[in-house]
């Protein structure tokens, strides 16, 4: 049976989801920003939270862990490299492991640069695809404790999956990340739509997100750093792409 997913927010602008195996009844929280948001999630949808799993280390993606495991005794599952930073870990899980949720299989895919070691979360099945802050719709997390080469590196690994595979976050950034990328390609057209699809949205109070990985390739520039006329765009023609991605980074800090 196919995963079914609920989306919700937490904190400021934290989006929160449950993954769930109807056919085990297993469900699990993808991060924990706090408690009580994700209590409501499995109030409205009927699900028993038997396990989190958790991006990186970063507060707002754990401050609802240790409330939820005092109460569910759920399982919690997070990236070898910063485990030492998330409270109440049971599993840990490198590249290329298996992370199952009852009969839902996925596969992690570590993706230096915001943080150290965070683990993307790829159920390949299910087409879905748990970004945490690595990649935003139409943005990317900041570049925190990685270099700017190996977050590039993190994009191209996302870049690959297939298109029709469904992009969470961690954050509803997309109507901001989609001002600034129109300054590196104004003449975007497809980006354009997306911006007039992601004003609709907002204006009548939905999520911008999942998106797909194949629009993020023709729309994100993060993931568009080796394409000439994004170089051009930021006076880097012939520069290495890690090069322009770093600029393109460094210009959304700045924005
Ligand atoms: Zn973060």
């Amino acid at each position: 049976m196919p995963a079914q997913t609920h989306l919700f927010m937490c904190l400021k602008d934290n989006f929160g989801v449950l993954l769930h195996d109807p056919g085990s009844g297993r469900t699990a929280a993808i991060d924990a920003p706090e408690a009580a948001p994700v209590e409501a999630a499995l109030k409205a949808t009927g699900w028993k939270l038997t396990d989190i799993l958790v991006t990186h280390h970063h507060g707002d993606h754990t401050g609802g862990i240790e409330e939820l495991k005092g109460r569910y005794r759920c399982r919690v599952v997070a990236p070898d490299g910063e485990a030492g930073g998330i409270p109440e870990v049971d599993e840990t899980v490198r590249d290329g492991d298996t992370v199952r949720v009852g009969a839902l299989e996925g596969r992690v895919i570590v993706t230096p640069g915001h943080t150290s070691a965070p683990s993307t979360l790829y159920f390949p099945a299910d087409k879905l695809v748990f970004a945490g802050d690595t990649l935003f719709s139409i943005g990317c997390g900041r570049v925190i404790e990685g270099t700017m080469a190996q977050m590039w590196q993190s994009m191209l690994k996302l870049r690959a999956l297939p298109d029709d595979t469904m992009v969470h976050c961690g954050h509803e950034y997309t109507l901001a990340n989609i001002r600034f990328a129109k300054t590196i390609e104004p003449d975007n057209k497809a980006l354009a739509e997306r911006g007039d699809e992601v004003k609709r949205l907002r204006g009548a109070g939905k999520f911008t997100i999942p998106a797909t990985i194949g629009a993020e390739k023709v729309e994100n520039p993060f993931l568009r750093a080796d394409l000439p006329e994004v170089a051009k765009s930021v006076g880097l023609s012939g520069s290495p792409a890690w090069k322009v991605f770093a600029e393109i980074r460094e210009r959304k800090n700045r924005f």
